[in-house]
């Protein structure tokens, strides 16, 4: 078997029971299972509250809508080849499946007067989203059909973008540090020839600008041909065990979608101002993420977003009470606890393994008698018993902590 093979996110997906792809369903439409909803639910709960705390405001927009909007947000014009033909529900009705959320935030913005004082407004999603990928490159959480993307878009003043971006940019460095992905590098993202692009020159030479300055300090190259049809971008790319480079996290600046949407607010002079959009993503799409980092931590997640964080083995049917307790004040304490009864204490103790759950706590006839646990960790280590409030206490501090290691700094 080669390297690539068994590290491929398909074979751990499966085994790991994370994810599932029925051809009676689509291809390109995986289904997540609860192991991997559970992982995934936990990443989405950590998004929203870093965005939160930076001053986002979280907003659900649905992921169809009429053909105008689409139309409008040039969509239609210029990336219809990547989406679903429109749906007609009448003559005068059609409905596309959207290609991106950057409309819908626009008329979030549009949804009242704005003033200078609201600037910048963040406004962000976990929103669903499809592209028509072909079939023949579908595979996995990689390339998928329907995508659920990380996505803000930031309205600020022409003068507030510098900070913004590199704002954006700690953020990003923020939940790569506690996801546990390893940037391979940063690309400024710029037109190529003979490509269809929006907007004049001197907007794209100034977001260039612009985006250039927020990188300055950042060791990264340059991508002609690789910017949006509205705009020039920062990428974030990985590289997985494969050697297969992918954009994780992204920064684009957009003079285009303001002017279509004619989009404004109030300056302090009273005078009306056009706001530029920022689309930025801090992890990407969901599958996309997943896809990364299932294999590059082999299936192994930190303990924040394992499955299951701690599996209780009672040796024999005598302790079943006491795991079934501690696991019901695991699950109280916010963990994700299971017990594991069925088979020989070895081999479920291997199943745990298989399934790379972080935490086991193994509870004997002296273990349920004086309230302890033995905890052994994902990695072999062993720890003496522990009374069992101290076994939660050390699992919730690596989780809380969104640490990678099993053991909480000394
Ligand atoms: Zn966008």
């Amino acid at each position: 078997m080669k390297e690539s093979d068994m590290i491929d996110h398909r074979r751990l997906g499966r085994e790991l029971e994370l994810f599932a792809s029925d051809p009676l369903a689509g291809a390109g439409l995986p289904i997540w299972l609860p192991a991997g909803a559970a992982a995934r639910h936990a990443v989405e709960e950590y998004v929203r509250d870093l965005e939160r705390r930076a001053g986002y405001r979280h907003v659900y927009s649905p992921p169809l809508g009429k053909r105008e909007l689409f139309e409008l947000s040039g969509h239609l014009g210029y990336f219809a080849d990547d989406m679903f033909p429109p749906m007609r529900l009448s003559a005068d009705d059609e409905f596309v499946l959207r290609p991106a959320l950057c409309p819908h935030h626009a008329l979030v913005f549009r949804a009242r007067g704005r003033s200078y004082r609201d600037l910048p407004l963040r406004v962000a999603e976990i929103g669903g989203m499809y592209r028509a990928e072909r079939s023949g490159v579908l595979g996995g959480l990689s390339r998928v059909r329907a995508i659920s993307l990380n996505d803000a878009h930031n309205f600020c003043a022409l003068e507030q973008v510098g900070d913004e971006v590199r704002e954006i940019l700690r953020l990003i460095r923020e939940a790569h540090a506690a996801l546990g992905v390893r940037p391979a590098g940063f690309r400024l993202s710029l037109r190529g020839p003979g490509e269809k692009y929006v907007g004049d020159d001197a907007q794209w030479a100034r977001a260039e600008e612009l985006l250039r300055a927020a990188l300055d300090g950042v060791d990264h190259h340059e991508g002609p041909g690789e910017a949006a049809f509205y705009g020039p971008k920062i990428d974030i790319q990985v590289v997985d065990p494969a050697g297969r480079e992918s954009t994780i996290s992204t920064i684009q600046l957009d003079f285009d979608k303001p002017e279509r949407f004619d989009l404004s607010y109030t300056d302090a002079d009273g005078s009306r101002k056009r706001p530029v959009m920022v689309h930025r993503s801090l992890v990407g799409s969901m599958e996309r993420l997943f896809a990364y980092l299932i294999e590059v931590h082999a299936g192994a997640f930190p303990a924040w977003y394992a499955p299951v964080q701690l599996v209780l083995l009672p040796v024999d049917d005598g302790q079943a009470d006491a795991a079934g307790d501690l696991a019901g004040r695991a699950e109280a304490a916010g963990l994700r606890a299971e017990v594991s009864r069925a088979g020989s204490l070895g081999a479920r103790i291997r199943d745990a393994a298989g399934r790379k759950v972080p935490y086991v706590g193994v509870i004997g006839p002296r273990e349920a008698a004086d309230g302890s646990v033995s905890l052994r960790l994902r990695d072999g280590r062993g720890l003496d018993p522990m009374p069992a409030a101290d076994a939660l206490g050390l699992v919730g501090a690596v989780v809380a902590a969104r640490s990678g290691d099993l053991l909480p700094p000394a």
